[in-house]
């Protein structure tokens, strides 16, 4: 659940589970690249076209950066900019604004899981990104507000929170909280100083990943699952992008972690087919992605932004040979995460079962694995020991170590 519908939901706002009953809808959208945008407008045109009655907001970095839409503004009732959106919201139970309901793209997590935005801007300038441009610097929330929410969030039974920002290994960078320097104290003051059964963080760039103190994983609500974006396995390639590290570096850190944290799943993000990306760069970028080990990986074509600096680079690789490259390693990605699944099978792990589909429970663990399990009883918003028995289509197939009459791998 994102701080936007938290926020709406404080205020008394009822969210409804379909988009055609509601009186408003807040689409959040996202700039991230040029398949996000299209995503977007699709989702506004079917949004009107199923509701054509509701007031439609449209907001995030999407129509930060073209408040036009790519032509479709005029679908929405509203378009709201990054800036007037945190007005709308402020801090949590500070709506302002006479919003109603909420439909975005996929809220996640329902209400097991809690989105919590520790910083917002990033100082960095990567040559393919636009998300600098639009967030502004990096500026961390104080900590204050950020413990309040927590334990705010498990006075209403979440089990767990990520902890996200633009950049969020940034966090405390800036210098204005005396006392929780950075990311790693801020992480401890959360779990001396709440509740929460499960912090997770989200996306961590390799640079900052080497000032995290390890020894916090020697608590088990710390989930062992780290986002660790590699973006190429080339170093000509990383060099053009802007990126602060070395293919070798990186490896040594991933193995670094992966050696100190049992169990840890390290996920990431690849672009495929940055400008001047030769043949050579794709293989470099397989081996290593493959030599990491990588629980999962997030494959993105890369798409021309306007106004970037990779935007106007040579070499532009050919659109064809950009998927070509994805589908080679989103392939990958596929083995290596059934490699990954696999090795998890016969241990238990603590599942925080989320949802009911299907007659199965589904669920993930700390190491991000996707987990089902048949059982009667109801365990939802429930961390439970269950036996990783073996992999399904969609994950791994699970037995709930207790309390689930019933209950079979089958
Ligand atoms: S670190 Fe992330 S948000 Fe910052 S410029 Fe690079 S890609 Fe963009």
């Amino acid at each position: 659940m994102t701080a936007l519908e938290r926020a709406l939901a404080s205020q008394g706002h009822e969210k409804v589970a379909d988009a055609r009953a509601a009186d408003v809808i807040v689409l959040n959208t996202c700039a991230v690249t040029a398949e996000a945008e299209r995503k977007s407008r699709q989702l506004l045109r079917r949004l009107r076209r199923e509701n054509p009655r509701a007031e439609i907001i449209v907001t995030g970095c999407y129509a930060e950066l073209d408040a036009s839409l790519g032509g479709w503004a005029e679908t929405a009732s509203r378009v709201v900019g990054n800036a007037a959106k945190r007005a709308l919201i402020g801090e949590p139970g500070q709506v302002a604004a006479p919003v109603a309901g909420a439909a975005g793209p996929r809220p996640r997590g329902g209400r097991t899981r809690a989105l919590v935005r520790v910083q917002e801007g990033c100082d960095n300038r990567c040559a393919y990104c636009v998300v600098w441009k639009l967030r502004g610097p990096q500026m961390s929330r104080p900590a204050a507000a950020i413990l309040n929410e927590v334990q705010e969030l498990v006075r209403e039974g979440r089990q767990e929170v990520v902890l996200t920002g633009v950049h969020t290994g940034a966090y405390g960078r800036d210098g204005s909280e005396p006392g929780v320097e950075d990311l790693s104290a801020l992480v401890r003051l959360l779990l001396a100083r709440t509740e929460i059964a499960r912090i997770r963080l989200s996306s961590i760039e390799p640079w900052d990943l080497a000032h995290l103190d390890l020894s916090l994983w020697d608590d088990s609500r710390l989930c062992r699952h780290l986002h660790v974006p590699l973006q190429s396995g080339s170093d000509a390639v990383l060099g053009r992008m802007g990126r602060r590290y070395t293919t070798a570096q990186y490896e040594q850190l991933v193995r670094g972690l992966q050696a100190a944290i049992p169990d840890l799943a390290v996920t990431t993000d690849v672009i495929a087919g940055f400008p001047g990306e030769s043949q050579s760069d794709h293989e470099s970028t397989l081996r290593l992605a493959h030599r990491c080990g990588f629980a999962r990986m997030h494959v993105f074509p890369y798409s021309e932004r306007p106004g970037t600096e990779a935007a106007g680079m040579a070499g532009q690789v050919a659109p064809e040979v950009r998927r070509r490259r994805a589908s080679e390693l989103r392939r990958l990605a596929g083995e290596l995460r059934q490699r990954f699944e696999e090795a998890q099978l016969g241990k238990t792990a603590e599942v925080l079962w989320e949802r009911r589909r299907g007659g199965r429970w589904q669920g993930l663990t700390s190491n991000y694995v996707s987990v089902s399990a048949e059982c009667e009883s109801d365990v939802r918003n429930i961390v439970k020991p269950t036996l990783l028995v073996v992999r399904g289509e969609a994950g791994v197939i699970g037995l709930i170590q207790d309390d689930c009459r019933g209950a079979s791998t089958s």
